[in-house]
């Protein structure tokens, strides 16, 4: 499933549809979100995420970042080529890595589905900290054109003392090896940013 936190524009935009589509008389008594609602708020979220491309807000930021890099213009599909963005909020890490399903060893004509897709989750990454982080969801959401295909996996951790985690250890090369290089991009609680390209020889990125 979508990582629902990973989308807030989606999410907001989901519930002001929500807002309209359950809109009574306007003098329904305010409720707290119920968990119905809340699954109907991540439908609605994925239906409003469909219509928009599938990169994540930080993802499509870290894009927008790059555009001066000469030949890289415009380019979002390239073998051996991802992305990674790892979000801080609260208690939780989220790891989100997109990338062409070719990397992954995959055919790109075929998304991959279920259990069987989620496991390409597991073990690309690890927070770096003296603190315990423990993985809490993981989603793969896919998209192929009938020729190119890519997908984004993604993670979610909740740490014990988060401000202890020092940064993200990325094993993406060494299970995939077909990846050549990720631009990975950390966004902190108070709007810090870094931005790395990470190589199979230089594998870390440091949250300061
Ligand atoms: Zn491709």
């Amino acid at each position: 499933m979508i990582s629902f936190r990973f989308w807030p524009v989606a999410a907001i935009s989901a519930a002001s549809l929500i807002g309209l589509a359950a809109c009574g008389p306007a003098s329904d008594p305010y409720e707290p979100p119920s968990p119905v609602q809340e699954s109907e708020l991540t439908e609605a979220a994925i239906a409003v995420d469909a219509d928009r491309p599938a990169a994540p807000e930080a993802v499509a930021e870290l894009e927008a970042a790059n555009d001066h890099d000469e030949g890289h213009a415009g380019e979002a599909h390239e073998h051996g080529g991802g992305e990674l963005a790892i979000t801080r909020e609260d208690d939780f890490l989220t790891v989100s890595l997109d990338a062409p399903l070719a990397n992954f060893g995959l055919s790109e004509t075929k998304v991959p589905e279920g259990p069987k897709a989620e496991k390409y989750a597991e073990g690309i990454v690890e927070p770096i900290g003296p603190t315990v982080c423990e993985e809490t969801e993981r989603s793969i959401t896919g998209r192929t054109d009938g020729t190119h295909g890519a997908m984004t996996v993604s993670v979610v951790w909740r740490c014990k003392k988060i401000d202890r985690v020092e940064g993200m250890l990325v094993h993406v090369f060494e299970r995939y090896p077909a990846f050549e290089h990720i631009d990975a991009i950390y966004l902190g609680p108070e709007g810090q940013q870094v931005a790395k390209e990470l190589t199979p020889s230089d594998t870390e990125i440091d949250f300061d």
